[in-house]
């Protein structure tokens, strides 16, 4: 780094801080955890996506004499991290397989010479003697390890090169080493001290809750129709992501939103590498581009303004649903993260777990996995508490989830499950047979359909005797009889079997208190909600509508910016950054040097446009032009192409890692 004034003296952290990234205070443990690594001590930091893990590592490897090398997984996001870096004024490079030699030499060069303050590597590089033996030419400030629970053998995101880490410490005894990950459980926490051999670093475990993600779970019953409200109504113009199953309901949906006039683009394990990778880069680089996406899609994607993760099908473990609505907000500012959750789902879920290769060990395992995630769906109690406790962490009900503020009423759902559970054992005992919970709930509610009088189910007993609940309700029993294991799906088919829990329920010797089902209403009212104007982005929170026009110039001058340079918008500024500068409307360079997010390299190369973009948006001073009126009317809705209970196929969906190279 060249500061330019004081590039004789050693900069302290605060004053790097200030400078470079243009921040006021450290957040949380950053502090802690740098003063420890910059004086030369191990650590193994635990902090939630957002956390402000970076500044870790990268704040000692400015204050430490020598370079600090990263081994970063990522090495299709190595090229935004440097750019980032640069367009701070930090001198970084990269090493991996996407180069060239000139390229490559060239870093290597930078490298022995000092010229650099970070060095990316993947790990599969850092394994070649010739790359061990280029670090030992050079000066090494500090190893960090990002994305360290790639070194979890039974994690999802096991990367074998991860393992011969552990030979940093032997080669390289003097060198502080910092791991990192944003994975929460006990059981990684200690395979990666284990694996790196980090069981004397300093262990710095942030709680992982994320208090600007409004976490909401909803039945489903038309996924499409529900998500396409979401956005229209909450995060029209935002940058999100859903999450679906398979890759060809991914296609459909993106499709479905794209024809709804939503900028909308579709990511999978699938699809031709490079469209993949074009798709990528426009979520990243532009403002408002909504991904859809199978699971394989997010890894390390640190876009800091992503504005909602959308579920349309139930994630496999409270982990995955954690990681990947951690996605979301970043930056800190209000984020949504929506969960399309219903009885197919469980079904599904269940069938796949059944049909899984590896032994019954394994199976039981994924099946403890669901029933966590299903209890989190099914809970009366708040999500966020449900959700930290699943990591062994304390929390209060928290006001910004569904069940905080709707709150879910419970009722006496024991008969309703007596009653249901009887049919199952009915139609086994006197018939022999066995159906899935549609045919069953046409029994319960005295349908007369075809294949009600096909199978002669109406001259069963229970014929007709859960008239008095609709359909929507009696699917919801029978989602949470699966979520606590009292009703069991079997075969490919997913019909309905007793388990052996089942009798206490049967017998009387066990009443259940329900979730009652919520008519999925509009979307709970957020504590600070922006205004809104028309088509368009949201108001953003804290920003007076007034400052609007200003902030809409910013953006636009913050697009043709990056475009020009080749990077993605939130490199030259973030949002939070923007704003403030529509707020402050700062009329010199001096004051927009002290806006949050405006370090030395970027007031140097930015102020110019920044305030000339201000003028022109006729601020400060003179007032501010109306904003352009919306031009297009809303699109007219469309029948969503398909209802609830998409046919599914397994080998459809993707591994999490697939988009690693
Ligand atoms: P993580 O890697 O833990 O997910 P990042 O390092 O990407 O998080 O940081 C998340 C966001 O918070 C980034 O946009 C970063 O610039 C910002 N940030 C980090 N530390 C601070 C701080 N001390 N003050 C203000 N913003 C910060
Ligand atoms: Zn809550």
């Amino acid at each position: 780094m060249t500061l330019p004034d004081a590039s004789t003296e050693i900069p302290d952290a605060l004053q790097v801080l200030h400078r470079v990234f243009g921040y006021d205070s450290f957040r949380g443990e950053q502090q802690q955890v740098i003063d420890h690594v910059v004086a030369g001590g191990d650590a193994l930091v635990l902090m939630p996506t957002g956390g402000g893990k970076s500044l870790c590592y990268q704040i000692p490897a400015l204050v430490r004499e020598g370079t600090g090398v990263v081994i970063s997984p990522l090495i299709a996001l190595m090229q935004d991290q440097v750019d980032a870096l640069t367009a701070l004024g930090v001198r970084a490079g990269f090493l991996n397989s996407t180069q060239d030699p000139d390229e490559r030499r060239a870093v290597e060069h930078a490298f022995l010479d000092g010229r650099l303050d970070l060095l990316y590597l993947a790990p599969e590089r850092l394994r070649t003697e010739g790359t061990q033996r280029l670090l030992d030419r050079g000066t090494v400030s500090l190893f960090a390890i990002d994305e360290a629970h790639c070194v979890a053998q039974w994690g999802h995101d096991f990367r074998p090169d991860y393992l011969a880490l552990s030979m940093l410490h032997e080669r390289w005894p003097k060198v502080p080493r910092i791991a990192l990950t944003a994975t929460a459980t006990e059981a990684t926490h200690g395979e990666i001290a284990a694996r790196l051999g980090l069981e004397d670093a300093r262990h710095f475990v942030a709680s992982f809750d994320r208090p600007n993600i409004q976490y909401r779970i909803v039945p489903k019953n038309n996924p499409l129709k529900q998500l396409l409200e979401l956005i229209r109504t909450e995060h029209d113009g935002d940058a999100g992501v859903v999450y679906c199953l398979s890759r060809a309901s991914v296609e459909k949906t993106a499709a479905f939103l794209a024809e709804q006039g939503i900028d909308a683009v579709a990511y999978h394990a699938g699809m031709d590498a490079r469209t993949r990778a074009a798709n990528q880069a426009r979520f990243l680089r532009e403002d408002g581009v909504v991904v859809v996406a199978t699971i394989a899609f997010g890894m390390g994607i640190d876009k800091p303004d992503v504005r909602f993760v959308a579920h349309l099908d139930l994630p496999k473990s409270v982990e995955g649903y954690y990681q990947e609505t951690g996605r979301a907000g970043r930056d800190g500012e209000p984020a949504t993260a929506w969960l399309a959750y219903g009885l197919q789902d469980v079904v599904q879920q269940r069938k796949m777990i059944e049909g899984s290769e590896g032994d019954e060990t394994h199976r039981r395992s994924l099946a403890m996995h669901l029933d966590a995630m299903l209890a989190l769906c099914e809970t009366v109690g708040c999500r966020r508490v449900r959700l930290l406790a699943y990591f062994g962490q304390p929390g209060e009900p928290c006001g910004n989830c569904d069940t905080c503020l709707t709150p879910a009423e419970s009722w006496d759902g024991t008969v309703a499950a007596q009653k249901l559970l009887s049919t199952v054992w009915r139609l086994a005992r006197e018939r022999r047979q066995k159906f899935g919970a549609g045919q069953i709930i046409d029994i319960l509610q005295g349908k007369k359909t075809a294949k009600v009088i096909q199978f002669d189910h109406d001259a069963l007993s229970v014929f007709g005797v859960g008239a008095d609940l609709s359909t929507a309700e009696w699917r919801s029993v029978v989602r949470q009889l699966l979520a606590l294991g009292l009703l069991a799906v079997e075969g490919e088919y997913g019909t309905l079997v007793l388990t052996d829990a089942s009798g206490e329920v049967l017998g009387g010797r066990r009443t259940l208190s329900m979730r009652k089902e919520k008519v999925p209403a509009a979307a709970p009212a957020r504590k600070e909600s922006g205004s809104r104007s028309g088509k368009g982005p949201r108001v953003p929170v804290d920003l007076p509508e007034a400052a609007l026009p200003v902030f809409e110039a910013l953006r636009a001058w913050r697009a043709a910016t990056a475009r020009e340079q080749g990077v993605p918008a939130y490199v030259v500024f973030h949002d939070a950054t923007l704003r403030e500068i529509a707020t402050r409307l700062p009329a010199t360079v001096e004051e927009l040097g002290t806006v949050n997010g405006v370090g030395e390299a970027k007031l140097a190369k930015y102020a110019e446009g920044i305030l000339e973009a201000l003028s022109e948006a006729g601020a400060p001073g003179s007032p501010a032009p109306a904003a352009a009126p919306s031009e297009a009317a809303p699109l007219p809705r469309q029948a969503a192409p398909y209802e609830d209970e998409p046919p599914f196929d397994p080998d459809d969906t993707d591994p999490p890692w697939d988009d690693w190279e």
